[in-house]
């Protein structure tokens, strides 16, 4: 597959299924340049209205421990904030885990 054929790939999926995809295709990624540092890419959905603050989110996957399956056209809607790390989240699920600390995080 050429660069080409991935984007479009890409553009096809549902935001669930791309941001599954990005957490997996970086799992085994390590961006720290000190030892013990645990670097890590994440992904993160950023808005602004006109004159007002800029409000940006990471994504972080459903607890693994409270679901087993999600529909692939499932929302990302719910958003909390990480009780270790203080970063605002959203995810598909109301339990997910932050992709900042990997602390459990409730959104509503
Ligand atoms: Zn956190």
């Amino acid at each position: 597959m050429d660069q080409h054929q991935v984007i479009s790939w890409l553009l096809e999926m549902a935001d669930k299924q791309f941001v599954e995809f990005f957490y997996e295709a970086v799992a085994d990624r390590d961006t720290s340049e000190i030892e013990g540092e645990n670097g890590h890419f994440v992904i993160a959905e950023t808005s602004m209205i006109p004159g007002e603050q800029r409000n940006t989110v990471f994504l972080a996957l459903p607890d693994p421990t409270e679901y087993i399956t999600w529909s692939e056209e499932s929302p990302i809607c719910q958003t909390g904030q990480c009780p270790e790390c203080e970063a605002w989240v959203r995810s598909i699920a109301k339990h997910a885990i932050c992709p900042l600390c990997n602390a459990r995080v409730y959104c509503t």
